[in-house]
């Protein structure tokens, strides 16, 4: 490890801001772990957020050392699945500044999938402001090595050890940060897609544009049975047809198509990426026409034999843009002829990393920094 670390100063309980009080580490576990190399979601920093609703209203947050928690084994959510997540990045910049990409995007929609679950909405503001402070305190787990970045995982779940199906009186609310590789080490690789007839991932009327745990849990299986016929993932379609195209695992997804750009629209059942509105947002300015409507997975195969598919690319936090190299249904395949990203795909990803490092100017005020 070849980065410097300034020690966490051996204090115990302090009011840090009246907001938030802060409960520091003893001694900080940073010098056991390589932040050029962290792999994915196996370290977490030395610190994490923790809030708890009781009482109607949630209580003040507390940042404490990171560390396990002591569960009643009747707790709610263990049992019903009333919990949600977000998953965000910050990333430090050449001179050292540290910035969370599009934060409060990723808080309202950490409230809407709050909405969804019946869980009591947090002050979006409030935990913002939090998020910051604790990543401040952790700043030095922040890789400096560009592509790396600061995983950022909030968390509510409902706490009740109750096992009545009902909506909980008390919830936990908990952020955990993790240093996090580049997704695509070695160059891109492009993924290989198939479509399903057996399962189905979301239904309107569902949970399926909404982070909650139910979302991903049934989605294994498939996914696995799919890896043993070598693809890399499921592009899934919709429930009630099974032809509209929805997204892929956790990624959207995007076709350029004699020069423009197509997605499915956001009908009920399709998680709304934030990454998917940020490619929205810069097509938009470049002047490449952009459709967001029901895409059928056949008008693909068709664009495809016309010579008129340009590129497949998914979209998500984790990857940025992530090249699609095939797609297969029902036994016929699509290949794009070419083992890389495709210039379109590639710029997107220049400009939403250049923006993330704070190389290319931040014309959306899409980071904000952690002061
Ligand atoms: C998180 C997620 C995405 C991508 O959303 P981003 O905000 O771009 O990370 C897409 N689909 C599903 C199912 C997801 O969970």
């Amino acid at each position: 490890m070849n980065r410097q670390s300034s020690a966490i100063p051996q204090t115990a309980k302090q009011q840090d801001s009246s907001f938030l009080q802060v409960e520091r580490k003893g001694e900080s576990r940073i010098h056991s772990v390589d932040l050029d190399n962290p792999g994915f979601g196996d370290v977490f920093s030395d610190h994490m957020l923790s809030m708890e609703y009781r009482d109607g209203q949630w209580q003040q947050p507390k940042v404490v050392p990171f560390g396990d928690l002591s569960l009643s084994p009747a707790t709610a959510t263990l049992h019903y699945g009333q919990t949600v997540f977000e998953g965000m990045k910050a990333f430090k910049s050449e001179d050292g500044d540290v910035n969370i990409f599009r934060l409060q995007d990723h808080l309202n929609r950490f409230n809407n999938s709050c909405a969804r679950m019946c869980i009591p909405q947090p002050d979006a503001n409030l935990l913002g402001k939090a998020i910051k402070k604790l990543i401040a305190i952790d700043r030095d787990w922040v890789p400096e090595k560009y592509g790396n970045a600061l995983y950022i995982r909030p968390i509510v779940f409902a706490a009740d050890a109750c096992l009545g199906v009902k909506p909980a009186q008390t919830y936990r609310l908990i952020v955990l940060t993790s240093p996090v590789g580049a997704y695509y080490e070695e160059g891109f690789d492009p993924v290989n897609l198939t479509t399903t007839e057996d399962y189905i991932r979301a239904v309107k009327g569902g949970s399926g544009f909404v982070k909650t745990a139910c979302n991903y849990g049934p989605t294994l299986l498939p996914a696995k049975k799919a890896k043993e016929n070598g693809f890399t993932q499921i592009i899934w379609l919709d429930a009630h047809e099974h032809k509209y195209i929805e997204e892929v695992g956790t990624m959207n997804i995007f076709f350029k198509i004699n020069g423009e750009l197509y997605t499915p629209s956001l009908n009920g059942s399709i998680l709304g990426g934030i990454t998917r509105d940020s490619v929205i947002q810069l097509a938009d300015k470049w002047d490449t026409p952009i459709h967001q409507r029901p895409l059928t997975i056949d008008e693909i195969f068709e664009e495809d034999d016309k010579g008129n598919l340009e590129e497949i690319f998914g979209t998500g936090t984790a990857a940025v843009i992530s090249p699609v190299g095939s797609i297969n249904h029902k036994g016929q395949t699509i290949v794009t002829d070419r083992e890389q990203i495709g210039p379109f795909a590639q710029r997107l990803y220049d400009t939403i990393t250049g923006i993330q490092y704070s190389t290319l100017e931040d014309t959306y005020q899409w980071m904000s920094s952690i002061g």
